[in-house]
């Protein structure tokens, strides 16, 4: 039965040299039942010490932390139904694959038969229902990294724990996996906690992506509105690829209406949330996806640096008037060079307002789209 994980002001200090880090601070987070939440952010953000806390591997300086109903808080990492698979991998290596990927089920008691059976149908997801009789030193990192996984899939526990279970494997093997754990966790009924800092893993991955700052949760939200709503701009930035542009702008008033004023553009937002921040220079973001070459209801010329073909699009780095970089992705190259300059452009959905101290402050697919359903209404 997959359970509930959820954090009551859940606190991690450690001591280091003269100083107190503060790794986790205080956080409060519901990791829903059953679901596939990942935990991302930069290195050193405290991803690493909430899954340990939530193992039972690191002791919380305070707070509390509850499976379900239970306090767990105190309970020991051996008495906790989770499995954890780690990016270094920790395989028997006098065992067969059957027998580590088989031993927790051993241990258990389960009978032969129902063993082979269990490890069998995650070997042959994983795709090494070919390699069970061989030691894992005959294993390929990534082979070896698949028996860890089937490994703590097999035992079905509550919970599931990885930590950047695949950051030494290639892009390739990485892209195979992300798929292969995500059929394993559909078979199961597991509350998954992944942690990594790749964003692409947890937007492909995740129902929830939980995003962390400086020991802090900062935005918890599934992948599409993380990359269509992010909270500020440090979401903004490291969610997607590439990363959200900012521009600054002035903000005034035209005739009562908040205006965004700079790079030859006047964007009218007519939102009362704008209001507090009239007179300061805002952040006015745009996705490089939702910038497209040729143009928009609103355009600024940039000069093309380097041109980055992906197969059916290409993301395309250029320079801003004002000598910053901007980046937009097209599935159109044909007709555009490095040192070309072009006309870019949006619609006024696809701009987020960003206030002075990065918090977002109006979504143009919420106030736009909301007001042409008024529009339609009326
Ligand atoms: P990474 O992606 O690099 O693994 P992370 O997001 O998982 O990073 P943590 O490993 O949880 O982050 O570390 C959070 C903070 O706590 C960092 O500043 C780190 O230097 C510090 N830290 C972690 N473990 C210890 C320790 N044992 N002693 C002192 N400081 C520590």
């Amino acid at each position: 039965m997959a359970k509930e994980i959820r954090t009551e002001r859940l606190r991690k200090e450690y001591d280091a040299d003269d100083r107190t880090v503060v790794a986790n601070d205080d956080i409060d987070l519901t990791i829903e039942e059953g679901e596939f939440t990942t935990i991302v952010g930069p290195s050193g953000c405290g991803k690493t010490t909430l899954l340990r806390m939530i193992a039972g591997l690191q002791e919380p300086t305070s707070g509390r932390l509850y499976f379900g109903d239970e306090d767990v808080t105190d309970e020991r990492p051996q008495d906790r139904d989770i499995s954890m698979v780690f990016q270094n991998i920790a395989l028997y290596p006098h065992m067969t694959v059957r027998e580590n990927i088989g031993y927790a089920l051993k241990i258990e008691g389960v009978p032969n038969e129902e063993r082979a059976e269990r490890v069998e149908e995650a070997a042959e997801i994983l795709q090494i229902a070919d390699q069970l009789e061989k030691k894992p030193d005959a294993l390929s990192g990534g082979q070896q990294q698949r028996v860890a996984l089937g490994a703590a899939f097999v035992k079905e526990p509550e919970i599931i724990l990885f930590d950047e279970p695949m950051s030494d494997l290639d892009a390739k093997l990485r892209a195979e996996l992300r798929v292969e754990v995500q059929q394993l966790h559909k078979r199961l009924d597991a509350t998954v906690v992944y942690v990594t800092h790749d964003q692409t893993e947890a937007m492909t991955m995740s129902d929830t992506v939980v995003t962390l700052r400086e020991g802090h949760v900062e935005q918890v939200a599934p992948p599409t509105e993380l990359f269509d709503f992010p909270n500020s701009t440090y979401v903004a930035e490291f969610i997607g690829t590439p990363a959200t542009n900012f521009l600054p702008v002035d903000l005034q008033l035209t005739d009562g209406t908040p205006t965004l004023r700079g790079f030859g553009m006047e964007i009218e937002v007519p939102s009362e949330e704008l209001e507090p921040h009239v007179g300061e220079t805002v952040d006015l973001g745009v996705r490089p996806q939702y910038l497209s070459a040729g143009g928009g209801s609103f355009e600024l010329d940039v000069t093309i640096d380097v041109i980055e073909p992906l197969g059916t699009e290409s993301v395309v780095h250029a320079t801003r008037p004002d000598g910053e970089p901007i980046d937009f992705v097209t599935d159109d190259i044909a007709e555009i060079f490095p040192g070309d300059t072009v006309t870019v452009g949006f619609d006024e959905e696809d701009l987020i307002v960003f206030g002075p101290n990065g918090e977002a402050v109006v979504y143009g697919a919420r106030l736009f789209d909301s007001a042409s359903a008024t529009q339609q209404i009326n």
